[in-house]
């Protein structure tokens, strides 16, 4: 059987060192992203076996297994999903998925003087064990190929893989953990169970300890509103939606009557880092009779909104619906128009009741929503006009257009000035004149305030 030892790219090494050696402090959340991942694996082979039904052997009650073995050191997280071949493992473990890029290769080097958090950017899901783990080792079993592999690492610099003989379908991962006291913990029944509480309380797989489920398996959106707090929105935002920061804003909505439909958004503090490549999909995550039906639906979303996440439970739809019948389904596109103004409004709420919160996420996102008045020749424009904000001459503040048009008095026209600063503005000799006549003028820093206009 194919048997060989490998060296990591060197990117792939560098992030490793980064992240053990220096800025990850928060150890414990290596655990939360390899349920993550055995998660994402049942998801995969429940949405396969829709289609091809023989991957199931009938044998199957999804499930996620930890366990933990004191004598030796080690904590195993089991899962019965879609495993993967030789070639996926070399592709997916064996180099940082995106790492290739230009883009990663830049704020790697932005990390390493300490500038910004890679992980928080990245979100290096697998590689995350080795924060705790002197040695991974990765058995798996794809329905697709014959044997297993096994995957080995000390997470210095090589790794080995070879395959295996391997009945059982699905992924097991082995940490060895590090020596040293503070390891010692994820060794103990009740630190594992609070990290799951805490971090993937809403996995929809049962997650066992033994003999026990120590996770809700309920749908976070099927819980009464009344039971949930913001922290078990964040926490299941971060575990589903792989970013490393709390949302900005999360929206919950359920919605009874013609169509029937759960939803939950969150719009994300920072722009997914891969946003402006072309590797940057939109989309929300679709879900029909508790089964995971795709991960980025983009009929569910405009354009504009493309940096929101969140995902779309609708009972009503069929199961098994392929991509160009999704496009035509009148129920999404009756939802995807009810997202689209529940969106708006609740903007337009923090926009009036939280102007701080509102700069944050203006400041991150306020392109997309700027580009989105200008596409399809202005054809959204009136729906989004509310939500735009210029940085004004009255008090160097940002204002709406309504806020200014108020100020107006009889004057008629919008004044604007584009240019490269706020100070550049101030010191044109006209812009005393204005002020003594008392106008106000809109500053124009972005490129494409002017068109929007
Ligand atoms: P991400 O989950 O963001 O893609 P990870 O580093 O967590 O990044 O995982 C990399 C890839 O490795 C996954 O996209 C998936 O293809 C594969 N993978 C990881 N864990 C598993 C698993 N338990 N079962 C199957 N594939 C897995
Ligand atoms: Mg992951």
């Amino acid at each position: 059987m194919k048997r060989e030892e490998k060296i990591f790219k060197a990117e792939t090494k560098e992030l490793l060192n980064l992240m053990i050696h220096s800025i990850y402090t928060n150890k414990e959340i290596f655990l939360r992203e390899l349920i993550s991942n055995a998660n994402d694996a049942i998801d995969k082979l429940k949405f396969k076996s829709l289609t091809d039904t023989d991957i199931l052997k009938g044998d199957d009650k999804f499930k996620i297994n930890i366990s933990v073995d004191k004598d030796n050191r080690t904590l195993t997280i089991t899962d019965n999903g879609i495993g993967m071949t030789y070639e996926e493992v070399d592709d997916n473990i064996g180099t940082i998925a995106k790492s290739g890029s230009k883009l990663f290769k830049e704020q790697l080097e932005e990390a390493k003087k300490g500038d910004i958090d890679i992980i928080g950017q990245f979100g290096v899901g697998f590689y995350s064990g080795f924060i705790v783990a002197d040695k991974i080792t990765l058995e798996t079993k794809s329905p697709y190929s014959e044997n297993g592999v096994k995957w080995i690492s000390s997470g210095d610099g090589n790794y080995e893989i070879e395959e295996i003989s391997k009945q059982d379908r699905g992924t097991k991962i082995t940490l060895h953990l590090k020596d040293g006291d503070e390891y010692n913990e994820f060794l103990e029944d009740w630190k594992i169970k609070e990290l799951v509480k805490k971090y993937s309380n809403y996995i929809r797989y049962e997650i066992y300890f033994g003999d026990e489920v120590i996770n809700s398996t309920k749908p976070i959106w099927k819980k009464d509103k009344k039971e949930l707090k913001d922290e078990d929105y964040n926490e299941f935002y971060k575990a589903t939606f792989h970013d490393w920061n709390d949302p900005l804003l999360h929206i919950n909505l359920k919605v009874q009557g013609n169509i029937e439909y759960n939803a939950l958004l969150f719009i994300p503090k920072k722009l997914p880092f891969d946003y402006y490549t072309k590797n940057f999909k939109r989309g929300l995550q679709l879900y029909t009779k508790n089964v995971f039906i795709m991960e980025k639906c983009e009929d569910l979303i405009p354009e504009y909104f493309n940096f929101i996440s969140g995902l779309v439970d609708c009972d009503s739809l069929s199961l098994n619906i392929s991509r160009e019948i999704l496009q035509q389904n009148a129920e999404l596109q009756v939802i995807s128009k009810n997202l689209e103004k529940k969106i708006i409004s609740e903007l337009e709420k923090i926009l009036k009741n939280d102007r701080e919160k509102y700069i944050e996420f203006w400041k991150e996102f306020g392109r997309s929503i700027k580009a989105g008045v200008q596409d399809m020749f202005g054809m959204n424009k009136e729906k989004l006009q509310d939500l735009l904000i210029f940085v004004s001459s009255y008090d160097d503040k940002y204002t709406t257009l309504k806020e200014y048009v108020d100020r107006m008095g009889d004057n008629k026209e919008i004044l604007y000035v584009p240019a490269e600063s706020i100070d550049v503005v101030k010191s044109l000799p006209k812009m005393e004149k204005l002020k003594e006549q008392g106008r106000e003028v809109l500053i124009l820093t972005d490129k494409i305030d002017e068109f929007t206009l």
